[in-house]
């Protein structure tokens, strides 16, 4: 970005000097000639300033005894029409009174008559050096400038006592405001979401030695459409990690929410269609099974059950796609209660016992009955961890253990559940929670399942506002942590 900027300043630096005496003038000509500047004289303050109002000088050297009009005049003229050009005085007597009157009314320095060739060179190169470092500064402030407003994003800030500072099109038009220019006015008086207000009180409030965002979703009404929007606001910080202010970026997730609802009520919708004639299909397998529609030879009754699994599989898909489009649109957790983490998983051992004795594996617990209580709803609860002991057992050889242990871990109940079965890869664990995604290896490849069980489980967990994470090694066994709030008392 700097040498960027550098390079646009590289042109040739325009020098005027203005000066009654030919002889100043000739020598500043050569001397900064002789550095490689476009140099240009004039006579008298007249000409200087109609050159001036002609074309662009960087910088202006101008003598402050001359007749007609003077140095002071040239000066005056100068600053209040051209504020890129930087002025420096040259003062024939030195007397330090005229130097102080010219600084005061804005050359940037003097030089007092006689110099030398070096004195002009060191003076004019520390000016050039200032111009261009505040044309740098403008040029970068424009170029911002351009970019946000052309954000399809909106973007506001505001200074720490909450007065807008910058906010661009899309802004205004997300907030819904078509009124006069709302630079320098309060936050609220165009912002009247309380969200949004409060976001920016909150990052205000924030000692210096920390940074957050503060997120939040905001819906809003703009020219009778609803418009739903994501907001951040973060403090903007000086250089003494002061509070200078704010910024708030908005982003229209309106059609992104649309979408989302869409695809939960298809798959809903789907999974209701779908279900009910493979119901009906099963039932009449099942009355041909039973010699309702006449004799049925053993063979005949071997294939209508592998049939019937295979529908019953299906329906496992249904369901599961049913209950993850539920979970998915926020339906199954709202009704919460106290539930008993230990007798939960003392009731899920018991029901699942027989089914791992088949595969002659045990399901030992290790909990208390003395937990605190979790503010859950309990059939999510059962589901999960259903999932994860069946996952134990189903992901396991003959004879392997499965061991369910829950701690209290400062706010949270930590629930372990833990198999000493086929394990898996590090690269499968970042995506098992991922929708339909199955481990197929040598020993998993004929086990049956849906892929959906695990991220059931992650939006059950994550609408609970817990968590959950995995750690496994193959051969050895995998390990499933479950954290999950405590209730508070
Ligand atoms: P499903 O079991 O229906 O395939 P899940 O979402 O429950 O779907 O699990 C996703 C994948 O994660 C499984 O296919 C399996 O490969 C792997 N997996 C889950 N639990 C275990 C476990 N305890 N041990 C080994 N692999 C597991």
């Amino acid at each position: 970005m700097t040498t960027i900027l550098s390079e646009v300043h590289l042109h040739t630096p325009r020098i005027l000097v203005v000066d009654d005496e030919a002889r100043i003038r000739d020598a500043c000509k050569m001397v900064l000639s002789d550095k490689g500047f476009d140099v240009e004289v004039a006579a008298d303050g007249e000409v200087g300033l109609s050159m001036i109002n002609k074309a662009h000088f960087d910088l202006v050297l101008v003598d402050l005894m001359m007749p007609t009009i003077s140095g002071f005049d040239v000066l005056s003229e100068v600053r209040a029409n051209h504020p890129d050009t930087v002025v420096i005085v040259i003062t024939g007597y030195a007397t330090l009174e005229h130097s102080i009157e010219a600084m005061k009314k804005g050359a940037f320095d003097f030089i007092p008559k006689p110099f030398t060739p070096d004195q002009l060179r060191a003076v004019v190169e520390k000016s050039l050096q200032y111009t261009r470092a505040l044309q740098d500064i403008a040029d970068s402030k424009s170029r911002l400038r351009v970019i946000v407003n052309r954000l399809t994003d909106g973007v506001m800030t505001t200074d720490a006592e909450k007065l807008i500072v910058q906010a661009n099109p899309a802004f205004l038009h997300m907030i819904g405001y078509h009124g006069e220019d709302v630079l320098g006015r309060r936050v609220d008086e165009i912002i009247s979401n309380e969200n949004l207000l409060s976001g920016i009180d909150q990052v205000l409030v924030m000692e210096p030695d920390t940074f957050m965002e503060v997120a939040s979703e905001i819906h809003l009404t703009n020219s009778g459409e609803d418009k739903i929007l994501t907001a951040r606001c973060t403090p903007f910080r000086g250089r003494t990690k002061e509070n200078l202010g704010t910024v708030t970026v908005l982003h229209d997730i309106t059609a992104l929410k649309k979408m989302d609802q869409m695809k939960s009520d298809f798959v809903s919708m789907v999974s209701h269609e779908v279900r009910s004639p493979m119901n009906s299909l099963l039932m009449q397998l099942k009355n041909i099974k039973d010699g309702l529609a006449g004799d049925v030879t053993e063979k005949q009754v071997e294939i209508l059950n592998r049939a019937s699994e295979k529908i019953l599989n299906l329906n496992n898909l249904v369901t599961e796609l049913l209950d993850l489009s539920r979970i998915e649109s926020g339906l199954i957790a709202h009704e919460k209660e106290q539930v008993n983490v230990a007798e939960l998983l003392k009731e899920l051992q018991t029901f699942h016992s027989p089914y791992a004795l088949e595969k002659d594996i045990t399901i030992n617990l290790n909990c208390s009955q003395e937990y605190p209580s979790i503010l859950a709803n309990k059939q999510n609860m059962e589901e999960v961890f259903s999932n994860l002991i069946t996952n134990g057992i189903k992901y396991s050889p003959d004879g392997a253990t499965l061991t369910i242990t829950a701690d209290v871990e400062n706010e949270y109940i930590k629930i372990q559940v833990k198999d000493t079965g086929y394990g898996m890869r590090p690269e499968d664990l970042e995506k098992i929670f991922t929708r339909f995604y199955r481990v197929k290896d040598s020993n998993t490849r004929e086990i049956q399942g849906t892929g959906l069980g695990l991220s059931i489980v992650k939006s059950i967990i994550d609408t609970h506002h817990g968590n959950i994470s995995v750690t496994s090694e193959i051969g050895q066994g995998t390990t499933f942590t479950v954290l999950l709030p405590l209730a508070d008392t």
